[in-house]
């Protein structure tokens, strides 16, 4: 056991060791985080995320005015989905999207051509692990719109990527084709529509349709 005394004379020190401690703890998570992490963090704050989402938009958009939106078509079958049906449709079974086949069914529709619903601004094309495979994200500009000043189309599984991050396209252009996910499924198109743009990739399926739309609704709307 300690002394008083003794007790005292650690006190002091001990009370330094934790104050720096915590110091270091609070300077180091501030200088450290990543850009993703300060990107997480904005997300998070969802109304300053949509503000940073429609400044960056606003600035293309104005520059090309062109690009904005004014119809919308379906990305199969051009333009009214001709040939096509939903094998499965958004909210069946949790899904965030729409699956679409040709009307031969298994993989008949493979390499088939996938269109932009409408002119857009091509936000991000890659390949994305895990059942995804290759997926083309658009952001579309509706400034008609009475909700939406954005929305965006988002189109996955695909065989070929006919387009680039950056670029400018328009309604019933060729992006890709339909594709299986590197095999995982028989071929179709899996379609998102959102309203809140630049959202993660996402699971496909969930309870929480917060920024999803009804992609055929959507579309026949508008
Ligand atoms: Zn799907």
């Amino acid at each position: 056991m300690f002394s008083q005394h003794e007790t005292s004379r650690l006190l002091l020190p001990s009370l330094i060791f934790i104050l720096s401690f915590l110091i270091f703890i609070h300077s180091n998570n501030a200088d450290s985080a990543t850009p993703q992490q300060r990107d997480l963090a904005a997300m998070l704050d969802s109304s300053s995320f949509h503000e940073f989402v429609n400044t960056k938009y606003d600035k293309i958009f104005n520059q090309y005015p062109q690009y904005t939106s004014a119809a919308f078509d379906f990305p199969v079958g051009k333009p009214d989905a001709r040939n096509y049906f939903k094998a499965r449709e958004f909210g069946e079974s949790k899904h965030l999207g729409e699956d679409w086949n040709g009307v031969g069914g298994g993989n008949s529709d493979l390499g088939d051509p996938v269109y932009s619903v409408s002119n857009g601004y091509v936000s991000f094309a890659k390949n994305v692990c895990c059942g995804w495979g290759n997926i083309i994200r658009v952001v579309h500009h509706t400034p008609n719109h009475p909700e939406y000043k954005y929305v965006e189309s988002f189109y996955a599984h695909l065989d070929e990527i006919h387009v680039k991050p950056g670029d400018l396209i328009t309604r019933g252009q060729l992006i890709g084709t339909i594709g299986n996910a590197n095999g995982v499924y028989s071929a179709h198109l899996h379609l998102e529509m959102r309203h809140f743009v630049d959202m993660g990739v996402g699971p496909g399926y969930s309870d929480d349709t917060f920024g999803f739309l009804v992609p055929t609704d959507f579309i026949n709307q508008n």
